[in-house]
């Protein structure tokens, strides 16, 4: 079964849950327009490089589509459009005036020179240039893609269309970024996990963590979560893991990964495998990577009781009932995540009224944001002996068939 397949489990059960008609149902299940694209790119060498891209517009119903545009080897449609249907439950569950999209090139962007990048950036903001803009379709980052190449996106539809910063999010702060992008989704997941803690009484110092991923997200959450006291016990990268049970320091991880490419043999640590992460002995898992690293072979080793999924789809529908079985806690990814998208509305926002908040304003509204967005999710569980991902979806796929039915069908 490809990720989308798996992943609509969790959409068609909230659809029967919540007693939808089975005709939006069904239009719901599917993506409204999906985009291939051949992205050009001509190679310092003098060859032509032709990668294979995607945009996926998933759902509109409650506003322009959303979601961000990763660089990836192992980028397929499939895979795509699963994400721009993560981001159409993402959107609706934290009441952000969006759809759901994502977009991505098959491209190993670390084989890339500096202008290749920036020529592959363009070629594809080329090509899929006529379905976005700032009331049809918003882009923004991923994995492998940061402000620099949203700021070549955005030239590259200024050039054609004229001046609109509100067409991409996640950009420079020159061209109109906001003040706190950058750090989103890491901080976003932070108050997950911190309303977490209140609610069980737990002292932050006492609490270990593991966090699978030092990307944007991971290596912000894992700053963050350390500067309030939690104890960031082992961090990974695709290279392998970095483990001290008296807590690392992220930040000095950070340094050693900006200097050396990786996490591993971080003096601070012992390094071991990175499959290890996983099976980490702490109270909280952090799964801030890629897709699917949670699975039926590996999930009984995990040890956490509660699971932070900052990655988009790191726990499949199998490895999803065996932690459940366990009893282990697993906040969704379109919760826990969502911080990044958020924080690219604030700033879509600040846009369209031409505006620049401060820091403190925007990092203010994310966090009660993404506080009201917990409170609903954990009063809906409890209420309904449900888990965190069945109240999530309930609440965001309801809103989404309210805006739906609320058109009209025509
Ligand atoms: N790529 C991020 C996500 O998966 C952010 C998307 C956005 O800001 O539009 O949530």
């Amino acid at each position: 079964m490809g990720a989308f397949d798996a992943v609509r489990g969790f959409y068609r059960a909230a659809v029967e849950r919540l007693g939808i008609d089975p005709d939006l149902g069904e239009a719901m299940a599917t993506p409204y327009r999906e985009l291939a694209v051949q992205v050009r790119v001509p190679m310092d060498d003098g060859s032509l490089g032709v990668f294979p891209g995607y945009r996926v517009q998933y759902n509109g119903a409650r506003g322009p589509f959303k979601g961000g545009i990763r660089f990836h080897p192992g980028v397929t449609l499939d895979e795509i459009r699963t994400f721009a249907f993560l981001m159409t439950w993402k959107t609706a569950l934290l009441d952000l005036p969006f759809g759901g999209g994502k977009g991505g090139v098959r491209v190993d962007p670390h084989l890339l020179s500096r202008a290749e990048l920036e020529r592959l950036s363009r070629s594809f903001m080329h090509a899929v240039g006529l379905l976005v803009g700032p009331t049809q379709d918003v882009m923004a980052p991923d994995v492998n893609t940061d402000a620099t190449v949203m700021g070549w996106m955005f030239d590259e539809f200024a050039r054609r269309v004229g001046h609109h910063p509100e067409v991409i999010t996640g950009k420079p702060i020159a061209l109109g970024g906001s003040l706190g992008r950058d750090a989103a989704t890491g901080r976003g997941a932070l108050v997950c996990l911190d309303h977490i803690a209140r609610a069980r009484g737990w002292n932050r110092e006492d609490v270990r963590v593991a966090v699978e991923g030092y990307g944007n997200a991971g290596s912000w959450f894992s700053r963050l979560a350390d500067e309030l006291g939690y104890r960031i016990v082992a961090v990974s990268d695709s290279k392998g893991a970095v483990v001290n049970p008296r807590g690392l320091e992220p930040h000095m991880v950070l340094a050693h990964k900006k200097e050396t490419g990786s996490v591993i043999d971080f003096y601070g640590g012992e390094t071991v495998d990175g499959a290890r992460i996983v099976e980490m002995d702490c109270e909280v898992l952090v799964p801030a990577a890629l897709e699917e690293s949670i699975r039926e072979d590996n999930a009984d080793g995990v040890k956490a009781m509660t699971i932070l999924e900052v990655a988009n789809y790191p726990v499949t529908p199998e490895a999803d009932v065996a932690l459940a079985e366990r009893g282990a806690t697993v906040v969704p990814d379109i919760l826990s995540s969502a911080g990044g998208v958020v924080v690219s509305y604030l700033e879509w926002a600040q846009n369209m009224q031409h505006e620049q908040w401060r820091e403190h304003l925007v990092n203010e509204r994310l966090t009660e944001m993404m506080e009201s967005a917990m409170d609903s999710v954990t009063a809906r569980a409890e209420r309904g002996e449900s888990s965190m991902r069945e109240a999530a979806y309930d609440i965001a796929v309801r809103r989404v068939a309210e805006a739906e039915e609320a058109r009209g069908y025509l």
